[in-house]
């Protein structure tokens, strides 16, 4: 077959590619780095034309413009939709401008000044693997949570293409190259395969890495409360789902916290929204600040927070929820009044650890309700049990005796 049948295949792949990615990213703007992907591919197909019409246009536009399209332009455009996809500001990097500035120079000299096709293959070769091997760094370095495997497989992709294209001017170096560009070596059609599918093996992996980023936002819009930026509701509600399921297995007591900021409306009536929602993030914060790693806190509505603290017992869910309710009343944050004024916060606390003795989660709940309702009813800032079923009295009052609890 002709070099220029491979390159009209080429042309042909890559244009559907490119067609392709551009229909996605229209259709579906959240899908990031693919605009990029799109603008690699159409300078593939830029590329590949101006190079098939070698022969009946001058020099230059071939073996500089085509090649320049192919091998620094497209790799820049791919740099950029990983930059993008692993969520970095810039979109080019100074090694990227750093190689371009080189490849021009040098290719004007070995087609121009040395006129020989070995010298440029080496040359473009070296940065080329250069440009790629830069990509695939970006994305090792970049590994994020959730993505690993498809941002492994891409930059597993790169490194060998990289690997290749050293090899390619090594190859060439010792070995030579023809005179006649139509009647290609073996080391030339490997090449060509090469070329065609390594863009297909990392587009692939950056559109599976993209469509993984994508379900991660959602996944996280969906759990996350936005204000906040704790455990919604309703993730916090299949956290405890588990955490239920976890103590039918292993019979390991979990306990749940709710903590209402007192008198919060006085503080919106006072100050107004804008200071109740700071005072929110900041209780937030703070709370979150007090607690284990593995500890989850959420929002369970309005000024309401809950803390699931898995594999804790009632002793200890309280020496928890006395620290949090002090932390918040000994903590002042000036900043969040305009005038600098700090207000004084405080919490209550209801406290429940389940022990297997309600059949459901909403028992359960239900429970650290009242507790919480006591706590407000003796007076606010306070952390209180409820009075609920046996399972909680026996350790309230084994509590009782060990420590002299009854609720602060
Ligand atoms: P208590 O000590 O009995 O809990 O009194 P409270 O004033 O804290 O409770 P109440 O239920 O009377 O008022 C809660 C207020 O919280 C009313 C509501 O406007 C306010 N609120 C709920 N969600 C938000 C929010 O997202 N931002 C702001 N700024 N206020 C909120
Ligand atoms: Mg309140
Ligand atoms: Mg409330």
């Amino acid at each position: 077959m002709e070099t220029r049948l491979y390159l009209m295949a080429a042309m042909l792949i890559v244009g559907c590619g490119c067609i392709g990615f551009l229909i996605v990213r229209i259709s579906n703007p959240f899908l990031k780095g693919l605009g990029w992907l799109a603008a690699t591919f159409a300078c593939g197909v830029l590329s590949t034309a101006i190079l098939s019409l070698d022969g009946h246009i001058p020099r230059f536009f071939p073996e500089i413009l085509g090649n320049f399209l192919s091998d620094v332009v497209a790799y820049m455009f791919l740099n950029a939709a990983i930059l993008e996809l692993t969520g970095s500001k810039r979109r080019i990097t100074w090694f990227s401008i750093a190689l371009a500035a080189l490849w021009l120079p040098g290719m004007m000299v070995f087609t121009f000044a040395h006129n020989s096709h070995q010298l440029r293959v080496e040359f473009g070769s070296v940065v080329f693997g250069l440009q790629v091997l830069q990509s695939a760094i970006i994305l090792v370095r970049s590994q994020e949570k959730g993505v690993r495997v498809p941002c492994l497989f891409t930059a597993t992709v790169l490194f060998a293409f990289s690997a290749f294209n050293f090899l390619r001017a090594g190859l060439t170096a010792v070995q030579g190259l023809p005179q006649d560009l139509f009647a290609p070596s073996p080391l030339q059609i490997v090449s060509i395969v090469v070329y065609l599918t390594a863009p297909l093996g990392f587009a692939f992996g950056l559109f599976w890495m993209s469509t993984a980023k994508l379900r991660l936002s959602f996944e996280q819009l969906a759990s996350t409360d936005p204000l906040l930026g704790i455990a919604n509701r309703r993730y916090f509600r299949s956290a405890c789902e588990k955490e239920l399921a976890r103590y039918q297995r292993s019979g390991e007591a979990f306990s749940l916290l709710v903590a209402d900021i007192d008198h919060f409306k006085r503080i919106n009536d006072q100050h107004g929204h804008m200071v109740g929602d700071a005072v929110l993030v900041a209780v937030a914060k703070n709370l979150q600040t007090h607690l284990r790693p593995f500890d989850l806190l959420g929002r369970w509505g309005g000024e309401e927070f809950v803390v699931l603290l898995p594999a804790c017992p009632l002793p200890v869910a309280l020496q928890v929820a006395k620290r949090l309710r002090s932390s918040i009343e000994e903590w002042s944050q000036p900043e969040i009044t305009p005038s600098g004024t700090p207000i004084p916060i405080t919490v209550s606390l209801g406290v429940a650890t389940y022990l297997g003795v309600e059949p459901t989660l909403d028992d359960l709940f239900r429970r650290a309700d009242k507790a919480l309702y006591r706590a407000k009813s003796a007076g606010r800032n306070r952390v209180y049990t409820s009075d609920g079923p046996e399972g909680e009295q026996t350790a309230n009052n084994a509590l009782q005796s060990l420590y002299g609890y009854h609720g602060t």
